[in-house]
């Protein structure tokens, strides 16, 4: 049990009579890359903001790190160490990709509004900043205008700057989102490097994609867990095969 990263136990979410989220039990072990999937509307999104601290679940519990976060608001959540992005992009777009980084390293630590101001914890933030633009692949691109780069490269930025805030946990949403092939595949490849160090849950559409780079899986359809455990495992699941990846 406790060589998981991370653990949810009954985790339910209601908004009004809809359960969006519902019992959900799943584990994540450190260093892998746990997919969640399914249609539409399945629960997903609202999984990754009951995880994240941005939403309060109705019951169950969250685990990280053996420690119990249930309930703890989203800057707590961050500060232990669990890094997200957001389904929509979430970037500055009249700032440098560098700048971004800034932002976002400077965002983990306390009392640190002083933006850009050269003060005692600027080298700390530029080495993190320029850390996590190496490790999302843009070194090259750190003075460009983030508005000026390719939908694939912002959305590459996005995880960069979830890496600025020194997560060892990634809980990406839809990182592949409106990206061709070529696009989707460079970020396959990110993820695959980036699991090297992290842990990360990944909510993703792109089946091919997820079968590719996840280790464990868990399927999702209306709020219930359809299945959740190793890949191959999952994926040749009866009610799987039958509910969610047809014939
Ligand atoms: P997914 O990410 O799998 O597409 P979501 O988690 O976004 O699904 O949504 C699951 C269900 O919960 C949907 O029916 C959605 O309309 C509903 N929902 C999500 N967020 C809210 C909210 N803040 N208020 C009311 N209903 C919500
Ligand atoms: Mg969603």
């Amino acid at each position: 049990m406790s060589d998981l990263i991370l653990e949810t136990r009954g985790l339910t979410k209601t908004f009004g009579g809809l359960t969006a989220v519902s019992g959900i039990s799943l584990q994540v072990a450190p260093r892998e890359i746990h997919a969640i999937i399914g249609p539409n509307g399945a629960g997903k999104s609202t999984m990754v903001n009951l995880l994240s601290g941005h939403l309060l679940p109705c019951a169950g519990q969250v685990i990280f790190n053996g420690q119990d976060i249930t309930g703890l608001a989203p800057n707590k959540v961050s500060h232990l160490g669990v890094g997200r992005s957001f389904q929509r992009t979430n970037i500055f777009p009249s700032f440098t990709c560098l700048e971004n980084c800034l932002l976002a390293a400077q965002s983990r630590l306390k009392n640190s509004f002083r933006f850009f101001r050269r003060g005692d914890r600027y080298p700390l933030v530029r080495e993190r900043a320029e850390k996590a633009l190496e490790a999302c692949g843009l070194s090259s691109k750190g003075h460009s205008i983030a508005s000026s780069m390719s939908y694939g490269e912002q959305r590459q930025l996005e995880i960069g700057m979830v890496l600025a805030t020194e997560p060892s946990f990634l809980l990406l949403d839809e990182p592949m989102a409106g990206m061709g092939k070529e696009e989707s595949n460079r970020v396959v490849e990110l993820l695959a490097e980036l699991s090297r160090d992290y842990s990360l849950l990944l909510v993703e559409h792109d089946m091919d994609a997820v079968f590719s780079i996840a280790k464990t899986l868990t399927v999702m359809v209306n709020g219930q867990m359809l299945a959740s455990g190793p890949l191959d495992h999952v994926r040749n699941d009866p009610a799987v095969q039958e509910a969610y990846l047809g014939d």
